[in-house]
């Protein structure tokens, strides 16, 4: 599993405008400042590809990636800013429900969960909500090279991934699959291509 390449392919504002041939994708979403951009870099090996999906204007769109010009990533516009005005959030959350509810060709959706912070109440409402509506789901821990510090709580990323995996449980019927990430040792790069080289093979 290895990106030979990686192609920016557009921006859509509504799941309508995305591309249209039917290849399989897979989609990276999370609160702002979980590290999607880095993680992006990291696993297509590009220090400013999601650059693109960074631009003022962007951050709202949904961004197709094509990769080895066969499957698609997906940068999803992030959740949880707090200087969004409320009804804009409204909009994006629509636009991005609307999408995982509608895409025939999304394969799973890559929840970011920043592992160095303990759990955020936005982070498990994401999370059941996409579990209450049976949208396919990785969970991608980030971060995962942060260790303790007084201020997150002197909790390691491994406790915190525990944690937010049993506050999630109840919303599925199997645990979601789960890989622990760092885009500084790029810890965890391998797995998610693996993982969605697997996915797109069932
Ligand atoms: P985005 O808003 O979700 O796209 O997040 P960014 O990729 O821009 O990252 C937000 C901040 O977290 C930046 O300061 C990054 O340098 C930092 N960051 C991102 N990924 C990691 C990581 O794996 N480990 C560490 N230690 N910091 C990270």
């Amino acid at each position: 599993a290895q990106v030979v390449a990686a192609d920016f392919v557009k921006s859509s504002v509504r799941p309508d405008d995305c591309p249209r041939d039917g290849l399989p994708e897979f989609a990276l979403v999370g609160r702002s400042n979980v590290g999607k951009s880095s993680l992006l870099n990291s696993i297509v090996r590009r220090k400013r590809l999601a650059l693109t999906s960074k631009k003022p204007g962007k951050t709202q769109c949904i961004n197709h990636f094509k990769i080895n010009d066969s499957w698609y990533l997906v940068d999803l516009p992030g959740y949880g800013y707090a200087s969004a005005p409320q009804e804009a959030r409204k909009d994006w959350d629509a636009f991005t429900r609307n999408y995982f509810l509608s895409r025939d060709n999304l394969v799973s959706v890559f929840l970011l969960i920043d592992a160095s912070i303990p759990a955020k109440k936005i982070d498990l409402d994401y999370a059941s909500w996409l579990g209450q509506n049976k949208v396919p789901m990785t969970l991608v821990f980030t971060k995962c090279d942060k260790r303790k510090k007084k201020k997150n709580g002197g909790r390691r990323p491994e406790e915190n991934v525990e944690y937010f995996q049993n506050l999630i449980r109840e919303y599925f019927e199997a645990a979601p699959p789960w890989i622990m990430t760092s885009s500084v040792t790029n810890q965890g790069r391998d797995e998610i291509l693996l993982h969605m080289s697997q996915l797109r093979n069932y």
